[in-house]
């Protein structure tokens, strides 16, 4: 009797701090526009918010929803569009960039399709990915402009956006792999049944925590998960 084929694997890929150290120096300046715009936001009687008022909202808005951006929609009505752009404004993008070397060969030695799902927004992901060569590697390319669910801004660590996925590319949570740095994202994905990998290398704070239950592999550097295929493919 022969074993009926398993369904491709396919793998979720996110971009910031897992393909690319975005805490360098993108992640400082993304930080630095927003609160510039913040700052005008919550402002009163047309002047600036103080940095600690600004740092406090941003802060909360990024643990609350897991995008600052969800939280100005939500609660001071922010136009979504002009928003992302401020925050993505950079002198000089390619200088700002850190990454290893050998990311193209690595994705193509993963069998399977590959869709990559940043929380960040369309244009500064597809300049991210031609500069690091990735641009090819792709078949499809979920930014946050592409998170909505029943209308309304679901980015990543919803549930419902997962979910939302799997069905649209009509996929098997059990044959999905997702790679992150972001725990929240990797949990709200093993709840589902997809298979988890965690990359630390770019982390600042939470590196040193614990794989946790919702960890099927736990790496340094995202060239380290070919060694693991046979425990995430099975
Ligand atoms: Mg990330």
């Amino acid at each position: 009797m022969t074993r009926a084929l398993k369904p491709p694997l396919t793998w979720l890929v996110d971009l910031d701090n897992t393909l690319h150290n975005a805490s360098h120096a993108i992640f400082p300046a993304i930080n630095a526009n927003m609160n510039t715009y913040m700052a005008r936001l919550l402002g009163e009687n047309g002047g600036l918010a103080d940095a600690v008022t600004v740092n406090e909202a941003r802060q909360a808005y990024w643990q609350k929803y897991g995008a600052t951006l969800l939280g100005l929609v939500n609660h001071h009505a922010v136009n979504q569009a002009e928003f992302l752009h401020e925050a993505h404004q950079f002198a000089n993008l390619s200088t700002m960039l850190r990454y290893e070397t050998g990311l193209k060969h690595l994705l193509k030695r993963l069998p399977g399709r590959k869709i990559l799902l940043t929380n960040a927004p369309r244009q500064y992901s597809k300049q991210v990915l031609r500069q690091l060569g990735l641009h090819r590697c792709f078949t499809s390319h979920i930014p946050i402009e592409a998170m909505r669910v029943h209308g309304r801004l679901r980015p990543k660590p919803a549930r419902c956006l997962l979910q939302k996925i799997l069905t649209r590319q009509k996929l098997r949570a059990q044959r999905c792999i997702l790679i992150e740095d972001t725990r929240d994202n990797l949990r709200t994905a093993r709840q589902l049944g997809i298979k988890t990998v965690w990359v630390t290398q770019y982390l600042k704070d939470n590196k040193h925590f614990a794989r946790g239950h919702f960890v099927d592999v736990k790496v340094h550097s995202v060239k380290q998960v070919p060694a693991y295929l046979s425990r995430l493919s099975f």
